[in-house]
């Protein structure tokens, strides 16, 4: 039995560097249509950050020992027997939603995200077979793609999360054409998110942070195409809004931060009639807001959720990424060694300067 090191996720939120077999074809769910890859960079997730600190009040935690990582980029290794769509030496990205039922009333929707008879965390080949943290993986050919020839392996670890933000942009909160957006949280996730509303000629796009984001994160989000930069310390944000759209309030808002503040804001910088996406905090939960239900009834706002994606998402990433809509490149801050990751975790969590920090294992 071959091993290797995988950064193994407990129940009990704890990481650890451990040996672990080297996964094998045919010895998995998804034989004989199994790929074992190769892993180039894995990045890492606010969520994998989350689930890993030390308060973990309210957080869901992994149900089983696995190794850690989603955000993966990686060259096909070896094909299991039936494989028909990629062959070695491809380089791809890995769709995370590999498990689903296929005939409940949201799989015959093509929502297999949210499969209605398989929980979250089954649904996931990083919660169930493995991730990216570690040399080789295993994983399904239908929820591989191929990379373009002009998509780098390293800006390809923001794949995932740009899926995930077509996924909220687009499908969840059918954003059109001249909507103006206001973007909570300027992590890799927010700047994604603004650089599609971008792309699909949404605008005005107003984006907020902390004091701490100015220098760095907004200043970022300001060169990438954000309209206006609103600091939350300084500035106050609703009458910002309200100055910025004449009184009315924006047509969409997209919370990213997994704060209380912003979701409570939320409520009050949308126009009546207007759509927020409740965003931050993602699969690990956690993240416990006081509703004014009133603002929503009055209003008439539609409030919304998402998780992960549906292949429509992924090919628009590809295709976004191919094609120079959004650029994933300046996002990617930082690399470190899988032996050196918790030297990652902890510049992720802490350093106003990253945006997304990638492990090679
Ligand atoms: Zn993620
Ligand atoms: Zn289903």
């Amino acid at each position: 039995m071959e091993m290797m090191k995988g950064l193994v996720a407990y129940p009990t939120g704890d990481l650890k560097l451990e040996e672990v077999k080297v996964p094998v074809l045919g010895e998995n769910p998804y034989a004989p249509h199994d790929v074992l890859i190769e892993v180039q960079y894995c990045g890492i997730c606010g969520s994998d950050i989350h689930r890993w600190h030390a308060d973990k009040t309210g957080v869901q935690s992994v149900p089983r020992k696995v190794v850690a990582g989603h955000e993966i980029v990686g060259v096909v290794k070896e094909t299991g027997k039936e494989v028909t769509s990629v062959n070695p030496g491809d380089r791809v990205v890995c769709e995370i939603v590999t498990n689903f039922c296929g005939h409940c009333p949201a799989c015959r929707e093509g929502r297999y995200n949210i499969c209605n008879t398989i929980p979250a965390m089954e649904g996931r080949a990083h919660f169930t077979t493995g991730g990216g943290f570690a040399k080789y993986t295993v994983w399904p050919e239908w929820q591989l793609h191929k990379l373009p020839d002009n998509v780098s392996s390293l800006e390809a670890v923001l794949m995932e999360p740009t899926a995930g933000s077509i996924h909220s942009v687009i499908t969840r909160m059918g954003i059109k054409a001249g909507e103006s957006v206001a973007i909570l949280g300027p992590g890799a996730r927010g700047i994604l998110l603004m650089q599609i509303c971008k792309a699909i000629g949404a605008g005005p796009i107003l984006m907020t942070g902390l004091e701490r984001d100015v220098p760095f994160r907004l200043a970022r989000a300001k060169d990438l195409g954000a309209d206006y930069i609103i600091n939350a310390e300084k500035e106050d944000v609703r009458s910002r809004i309200a100055e910025i759209t004449g009184g009315i309030g924006v047509d969409a808002v997209l919370e990213n931060s997994g704060s209380v503040e912003p979701i409570k804001e939320s409520l009050d910088i949308v126009r009546k009639g207007g759509k927020v996406l409740w965003a931050g905090g993602g699969i690990r939960g956690g993240v416990i807001a006081p509703v004014d239900t009133s603002k929503i009834i009055v209003k008439e706002i539609d409030v919304k959720g998402e998780i992960s994606q549906i292949p429509y998402d992924w090919y628009t990433a590809i295709q976004f990424a191919q094609t120079g809509r959004v650029n994933l490149h300046p996002l990617v801050t930082h690399v470190f060694s899988l032996d050196n990751w918790r030297e990652g975790f902890e510049l992720a969590s802490t350093s106003s300067e990253a945006l997304r920090v990638a492990l090679q294992p």
